[in-house]
Parts: C-alpha cells; structure tokens; sequence
C-alpha cells in the first residue's frame, strides 16, 4: 500500500493554529496517512489531533513535528517519494491527475506539501510535481481536500474506522451517534 504524508510548511503559532488543525484534520479524514508540521513548534495543537484520532479512530495517522523540513523533503525524496507541492503557481491538477493516479496504483508514496505564507523557492524546485487545484488564491485547506478528494475518486468518503469511540450513524434529519469504549475487551 502507498503512503500519504502531508507536510505542513511554515506554522505560526498564534496566527496559524486554526488553518494547520484544519489541514491536520482534512488530511486523516480525507485519506492521507499522516500530517507532519514544521515551523514554529506547537504541542498543543498536535495533542489536539491525537485527540480527535483517539475519539474518531485512525489512530495508526501519524502526527507530529520535524524542525529540518527541507532535510525531511530531500531525503523522502532520496527514498523515491513523489514530492507535489500544491500552489496556484503550479500546472491545473486536472493535467496531472492521471499520471498521479497512475503512480499511487504503482503503490508511490507521496508527500503533500502545503504552505502558509511565503513558501521557499526550493520547495517549487525540489518537488517533482508542482499542482495548482486552478490558478487562483484560495487556501491549503481546501487545496488538501480537493487534491486527495480527486486522487482518491470520493472513496474516502465513506471509509469508518474500527478503533473510532464515536461513530456517526447518517440519518436524514436528526443527529445519531453511537459511543464505543474501546477499552473493554
Ligand atoms: N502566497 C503564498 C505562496 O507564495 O504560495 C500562498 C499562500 S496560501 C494562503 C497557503 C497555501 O495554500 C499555499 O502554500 C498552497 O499550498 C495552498 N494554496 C492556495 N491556493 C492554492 C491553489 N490555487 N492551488 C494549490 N494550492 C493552493
């Protein structure tokens, strides 16, 4: 099976915490295997998403903090990842969907980067495949979510997960839940 690693470029703590807990958040429900964070480091902000995995389930989505991200780009890179780095400067997603879905059958492993503000001039360099979910400003969230949305034809969408404690039971005009422990054998 490929892996899904997104990489959060360039956290602020104060200014950012919301928009990087939404990425953390679209990337475990959208599909990817795992949101690692560079930038200023933030320990509330990834014991919030444990938590969230903890309650919702996916607990193998790994999260966590890397100081050297260009280190960390290189050498999956080395490891013969597939670096796509989502920004509007890049050539329109529906280009490069096919040759990306092609790769994931190949079993690939991809690394997602995202940006906050200004991201690095290497990066664009380093990555083989710079993807604008089109060519105008919007944000890393919805970018994220697009682009896994696309690689993976919706089918996230309706994935559960077996070590969730609260499970969300879809009803058509109401709100219905079931809580699990877990714990109890
Ligand atoms: N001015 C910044 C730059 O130089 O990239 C963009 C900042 S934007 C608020 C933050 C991140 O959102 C970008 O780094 C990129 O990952 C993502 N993003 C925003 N619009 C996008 C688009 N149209 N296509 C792909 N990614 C996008």
């Amino acid at each position: 099976m490929s892996k899904i690693i997104v990489l959060r470029l360039g956290h602020r703590k104060t200014r950012d915490v919301r928009i990087t807990t939404h990425v953390g958040l679209v990337a475990r429900a959208f599909g990817a295997d795992g949101v690692i964070i560079s930038g200023e480091r933030d320990e509330k902000l990834l014991s919030g998403l444990r938590d969230v995995c903890e309650k919702w389930g996916k607990k193998s989505f790994e999260i966590s903090f890397v100081e050297d991200w260009l280190g960390f780009i290189l050498e999956a890179r080395n490891r013969g990842w597939v670096i796509i780095h989502l920004t509007m400067y890049g050539i329109n997603i529906n280009y490069y969907i096919k040759e990306l879905k092609k790769l994931l059958h190949k079993k690939k492993n991809f690394l997602v980067i995202v940006g906050a503000e200004k991201v690095p001039k290497k990066v664009y360099e380093i990555a083989q495949y710079n993807v604008a979910i089109g060519n105008q400003p919007h944000s890393e969230v919805s970018a994220l979510a697009i682009f896994l949305d696309r690689l993976f034809e919706g089918r996230e969408l309706i994935r559960s997960y077996k070590d969730a404690k609260i499970q969300i039971i879809p009803t058509t005009n109401s709100k219905k839940i079931i809580i699990r422990n877990n714990d109890q054998k």
